[in-house]
């Protein structure tokens, strides 16, 4: 009863920390080796506590590191991972614990961090060499473990990221960490394992945009032809039309590929092209300089929309060696924060850099996630984005004055004698395709031009990208005293942010800073500025 009391007041002290009562009780004639009737060493309660100078304490007076104790039978190793302590895990390991020790459920070291998500101390237990396929006592690798026991795609993604083995099997079952997912019904995970494993075949990029260019051509030519059908009948003509939706349908989900938004919007950047193409000659007799225009207008577009697709935004690299010894550097530097290291890539994020889910990487300065172009903008390709966006927005414009032109040649509509339906019904009448072309343009240049002026705005005036001005408006809120967006650390006012931005260079009259994104890593700049200490800062 006595060495209970006794122990409780152990307990009690590690928990609220104070190292002098502890230090009093040993000196008192306590042997700190000594567990309860649970087999729980004061080293445990240290180590479950976070108590880093009483852990030391303990240790200089012989507490043995790797002692197996409680209900669990674990070590203060498993203690403090179960915890998430990330700091007590580096101490404990710096005087020599075994993360490779399993506990009375048979997990080790980096089978509790999957499991409970701590992925700092996964990814830290990794950089100091455990296996990620390494099994517990039931021959279940961690991958195992996160797609069955995890109902959510974190652990399972971080893993296949560290390079988890998708074809392992236990030993019990002869179960791959598919078979445990689709047990568990963890759609999350088959699904990231099904990719996984899928992503052996890489999809033949350019065949598919060959095929789709000419599908939308001959798309484009079909709801053209039923348009100006010399029929009276709209019926059939409304008929036709559906077939084709039908047939548009069909294809679309044939195909099936993870990369959906970019086939759509391959077919209508073509269907706008096109559409221009042949609505042009037809408005009247266009003269020389407006076909040139029109063309070039047209070259641009592709060209800077295939330059955005095909530019690698700046997706951040590094090998396996420079992850780990990041990992190490950075979590015994207590830096392994969601500002400085990103989780699902386990690598040190450089400044202004941001994890794209969709890409599933770190994306140097990166802006958004284009549907546009199924990829990030970032870096490397921002300038062209942006000069495709104004190719684009000159492109509605050649649209609307062919249209124009179209009626006022044709069919003029006389808006004060006939009224708005008068008009409309003289338009659908004169032609459905230009019509149609006319409503398309507009619905496509109302996002376009909004789209620019946004951008334009951002580079020019605040020398920041869309999601750092998202972050800063949405910590706007919060501050109590207001600050200017245009007061932040990029902004090196109109000129040299946009000479910074296009590259421009111009007979030594500007000359922009070239820096390569991948690689600028913050220099304290980024935690002293008021607007970027906060967690969830730029
Ligand atoms: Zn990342
Ligand atoms: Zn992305």
């Amino acid at each position: 009863c006595v060495l209970t009391t006794f122990f409780l007041s152990f307990v009690l002290n590690c928990r609220f920390g104070a190292l002098e009562r502890c230090k009093e009780l040993i000196e008192a004639g306590y042997d700190v080796r000594q567990p309860d009737k649970e087999n729980v060493t004061p080293l445990h309660w240290a180590a479950i506590n976070n108590r880093a100078d009483i852990v030391k304490y303990y240790i200089s007076k012989g507490a043995v590191i790797d002692q197996l104790g409680g209900d669990l039978n674990s070590t203060p190793l498993h203690w403090a991972i179960r915890q998430g302590h990330l700091s007590m895990v580096i101490q404990l390991m710096r005087y020599g614990a075994d993360p490779s020790l399993a506990d009375g459920e048979g997990y080790r070291g980096l089978h509790l961090a999957v499991l409970f998500q701590h992925m700092p101390i996964a990814a830290y237990l990794m950089a100091k060499g455990q296996e990620v396929d390494s099994p517990d006592i039931n021959g279940q690798t961690p991958l195992m473990l996160a797609a069955q026991k995890i109902i959510g795609p974190e652990p399972t993604n971080f893993l296949i990221k560290c390079n988890a083995s998708v074809n392992a099997v236990d030993k019990v079952n002869r179960n791959s960490p598919l078979h445990c997912a689709v047990l568990a019904g963890n759609v999350d995970s088959v699904h990231i394992l099904l990719e996984a494993g899928a992503s052996v075949d890489l999809e033949n990029a350019n065949v598919s945009v060959c095929l789709l260019c000419v599908f939308s051509l001959v798309v484009v030519g079909a709801i053209g032809s039923v348009l100006d059908m010399k029929t009276e009948s709209w019926l059939l003509k409304g008929v036709l039309l559906a077939c084709i939706i039908a047939v548009i349908n069909l294809t679309s989900r044939c195909r099936l590929s993870s990369n959906k938004h970019a086939d759509i919007s391959y077919i209508k950047l073509y269907v706008l092209g096109v559409c221009g193409d042949l609505n042009m000659p037809r408005s009247h007799d266009p003269s020389a300089t407006v076909q040139m225009l029109f063309t070039i207008n047209i070259t641009a577009l592709l060209y800077y929309y295939l330059r955005s697709c095909r530019t690698d935004p700046g997706i951040v690299k590094a090998t396996e060696e420079e992850k780990k010894k990041n990992i190490v550097v950075l979590a015994e530097a207590g830096c392994l924060d969601p500002r400085i290291f990103c989780t699902s890539c386990m690598m040190r994020k450089p400044m202004r850099a941001n994890h794209c889910f969709s890409c599933n990487a770190c994306v140097a300065k990166q802006d958004h996630h284009s549907i546009w172009i199924n990829g990030c903008i970032g870096a490397r390709n921002h300038p062209y984005f942006v000069l495709f966006l104004v190719a684009l927005n000159f492109l509605c414009i050649w649209m609307f004055y062919g249209s124009i032109t179209y009626w006022s040649k044709h069919c003029p509509p006389h808006y004060t004698e006939e009224g708005v339906w008068g008009v409309v019904t003289t338009l659908t009448g004169c032609s459905p395709w230009v019509l149609y072309i006319f409503c398309f343009a507009f619905l496509n240049a109302s996002w376009a031009s909004i789209l620019l002026l946004v951008q334009l705005y951002q580079i020019t005036f605040l020398g920041l990208t869309t999601a750092e001005r998202a972050n800063l408006m949405h910590r706007q809120r919060k501050l109590p005293q207001a600050f200017s967006l245009r007061q932040n650390p990029f902004n090196l006012g109109v000129v040299r942010n946009l000479v910074n931005f296009f590259q421009w260079r111009c007979c030594g009259l500007c000359k922009p800073v070239v820096l390569d994104w991948t690689q600028q890593y913050p220099m304290g700049l980024s935690r002293d500025h008021p607007m970027f200490s906060g967690p969830d800062a730029v």
